[in-house]
């Protein structure tokens, strides 16, 4: 972080720099507005530095040493050795390179950035607190851009030492030889999964019944019990109580809904329960925005608050929190801002969990397609039958289209793969590019790919995959 130096005035002035904000900053330079990004703590906000990139990292790393000691079937013998201090420092320099280069990219836009923390003070006027003062800076625009955090249980305070956030889970220099996670979302099991990797004894607790809500009973089917095999311990219907310190850790207490108890003890807890929009830095009330019931701000389909000069983009702004949503918002605020025809889309934002196998879906879901009264076809392609997976010794997984019955449009798709994430992208652009099932059938895919499955799945949809049609 470098500048300190607050002008009096901007036409836009950006609160929060992670990708929703950082995004904005660079859009708007680029259109060649006066812009002024204001960050307190780190430039890329929680997705470059504590978030998104810190945990494919760690997973990245994981992975590595799980595939070399679990490399019999392909010959390798290797008894690989994490040493999680380097894999933090190597971490560390990723971030570096990243958030330097966001620096870099705004002020090659002609952004002004400046350290501190913004607080409204009216519909115009922003005060910001830096080392060196406070200072007033008046602007034409404003963008809320800043995000969320990990939501705390009541009593269980992160201590960075046995009760920790994923930011704090993120930066452990060693491997805790035991650790429960209290919540089975995405956090949850990619941090589940890549510790068990990296040699942890891994008990998750979930109040649900089941991992993953929201990704399909398969996907989490799937996911949990390669989990298993990976060592994880799943306890369902049970909530995290209390907990005590013991020699070494702590003993985390749960109940169940009969108020049966239990206890875990571990050396230390991750508690990811979810996150909760941030709104208690900035002084909503000064611009007259009332927060919605869950402490979001509510915007249109521009990213305009109920405040005609004011906008909101991220996490801040809603589900679903995810920084490839933050970015496309920020962008379109700064057009919109600009004085250019832009607006949102959400038909096709991509979800993914990096797990293994990795889950992803994009569009709807066949239950969401019938409920939005589609007459509904879906295609399925299993990865046993894929020659590329079983040369990455894998079988497990498959990718399916959702599609309307009537003219074949692509509505939705999931997968659940090795690179799941990287192969959701083509489904993507064809949500937004309107292509039927029958363009991706048709469509040359490179032999021998994971992505084949896209073209096998999308001709099952009218039952003429030439691998795997279901006689
Ligand atoms: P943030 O990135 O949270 O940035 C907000 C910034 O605003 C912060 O830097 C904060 O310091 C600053 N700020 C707040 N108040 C003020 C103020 N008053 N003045 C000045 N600055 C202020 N998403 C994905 O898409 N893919 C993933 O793989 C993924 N993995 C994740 C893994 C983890 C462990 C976590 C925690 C999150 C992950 N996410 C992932 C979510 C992703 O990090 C967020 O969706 C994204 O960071 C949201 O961007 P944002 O710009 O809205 O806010």
């Amino acid at each position: 972080m470098s500048d300190t130096h607050v002008p009096d005035e901007t036409e836009v002035v950006i609160v929060g720099a992670g990708p929703g904000g950082y995004v904005a900053a660079i859009r708007a330079g680029q259109l060649g507005l006066d812009v002024t990004l204001v960050e307190k703590e780190a430039y890329g906000g929680t997705c470059l530095n504590f978030g998104c990139i810190p945990s494919k990292a760690l997973i990245s790393a994981a992975d590595a040493a799980h595939e070399a000691a679990t490399g019999g079937n392909r010959g390798i013998h290797a008894d690989p050795d994490i040493d999680l201090a380097e894999t933090v420092d190597w971490k560390d320099d990723v971030v570096d390179r990243l958030t330097g280069g966001v620096e870099q990219l705004c002020e090659r836009a002609g952004a002004t950035l400046v350290e501190g923390r913004a607080e409204f003070a009216d519909e115009s006027t922003v005060a910001v607190h830096t080392d060196e003062g406070d200072h007033e800076l008046s602007f034409d625009h404003a963008v809320v851009a800043t995000g969320s955090r990990a939501v705390e249980l009541p009593d269980f305070p992160f201590d960075e030492d046995t009760i920790l956030d994923s930011r704090q889970a993120l930066a452990l220099e060693e491997a805790p030889e035991s650790l429960v996670i209290v919540g089975a979302g995405y956090i949850g099991m990619e941090l589940a999964t890549a510790y068990a990797k990296a040699g942890a004894d891994v008990t998750v607790v979930e109040m649900l019944d089941e991992i993953l809500p929201g990704y399909g009973a398969a996907a989490s089917e799937l996911v949990r019990e390669r989990a298993t095999d990976l060592g994880v311990d799943f306890h369902f219907g049970e909530r995290a109580a209390d907990w005590r310190d013991r020699d070494g850790g702590i003993t985390l207490v749960t109940e169940d809904e009969g108020g049966e108890k239990a206890e875990y003890d571990a050396e230390k807890v991750l508690v990811a329960i979810g996150r909760e929009p941030v709104i208690d830095t900035v002084t909503l009330d000064a611009l007259g925005i009332e927060p919605t019931d869950d402490g979001f701000i509510e915007t249109d389909g521009r990213g305009r608050t109920e405040r005609e000069n004011v906008f909101a983009i991220g996490d801040v702004a809603g589900e679903p929190m995810l920084a490839h949503k933050a970015m496309r918002e920020g962008e379109v605020v700064a057009e919109v801002i600009a004085g250019e025809p832009a607006a949102l889309d959400y038909q096709a934002v991509p979800a993914v969990v990096f797990t293994d196998p990795e889950i992803a879906t994009v569009g709807m879901t066949e239950d969401e397609a019938a409920d939005a009264g589609y007459d509904v076809i879906t295609g399925e392609m299993p990865l046993r039958a894929s020659g590329r997976a079983l040369t990455l010794d894998t079988d497990e997984g498959f990718v399916r289209v959702v599609a309307d019955a009537d003219e074949g449009y692509l509505l939705g798709a999931q997968l659940v793969a090795p690179e799941a994430s990287e192969l959701v992208a083509e489904f993507g652009l064809a949500l937004e590019l309107g292509a039927t099932v029958e363009d991706i059938a048709a469509t040359i895919h490179t032999h021998p790919t994971l992505s084949e499955a896209a073209k096998e799945a999308a001709a099952n949809a009218h039952d003429h995959a030439i691998h795997t049609r279901n006689d």
